[in-house]
C-alpha cells in the first residue's frame, strides 16, 4: 500500500529507528537526520516517515505531510542560523535521485551557484 513501510527501503529503516542515523528532529509525520555525505557546510534531508516514492507523489497522496516537510525544513533552517539555504527533491534517477523515499535535501552555509548542474 502506498505510505506502508518498505522493507527493502533506507529511510524506512532510519524512520523506524533500524538503522542509526543524526536525528536533527523528529514530529509524528517526519524525521530529519544530516546527510552522511554533505555537500554543504548544513546537509539535512527530511523525510515523511510514510513512504513514497518523490515528493510528488508524497503531496498528491499526503499533502499535510508534505507541509509538514517543507515547514521542517524552514525551522531547521532557522536554527542552524541559515538565512540563505537550498531545498532540494532530486526527483528520478537522471537527476541525482538515489533513494526512492521522498526526502528534502536542506542545504546551507555556503554560497551556491544557479543553476544548479
Ligand atoms: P538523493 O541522491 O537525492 O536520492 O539523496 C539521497 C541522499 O541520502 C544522499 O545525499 C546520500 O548521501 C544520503 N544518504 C544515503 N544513505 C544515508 C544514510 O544512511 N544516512 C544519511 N544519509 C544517507
Amino acid at each position: 500500500m502506498p505510505g506502508d513501510p518498505q522493507a527493502d527501503c533506507l529511510f524506512c529503516k532510519i524512520a523506524a529507528g533500524q538503522i542509526p542515523a543524526t536525528i536533527v528532529r523528529e514530529t509524528q509525520t517526519t524525521v530529519a537526520f544530516r546527510d552522511i555525505n554533505p555537500q554543504a557546510p548544513t546537509h539535512i534531508l527530511v523525510i515523511p516517515k510514510a513512504h513514497y516514492t518523490n515528493a510528488a507523489e508524497l503531496a498528491t497522496a499526503e499533502p499535510a505531510i508534505a507541509a509538514d516537510v517543507l515547514r521542517e525544513a524552514g525551522e531547521i533552517a532557522a536554527e542552524e542560523k541559515l538565512d540563505s539555504y537550498r531545498i532540494v527533491f532530486n526527483t528520478g534517477a537522471g537527476v541525482g535521485q538515489t533513494v526512492f523515499h521522498a526526502h528534502a535535501h536542506l542545504m546551507g552555509g555556503r554560497g551556491m551557484t544557479w543553476p544548479p548542474g
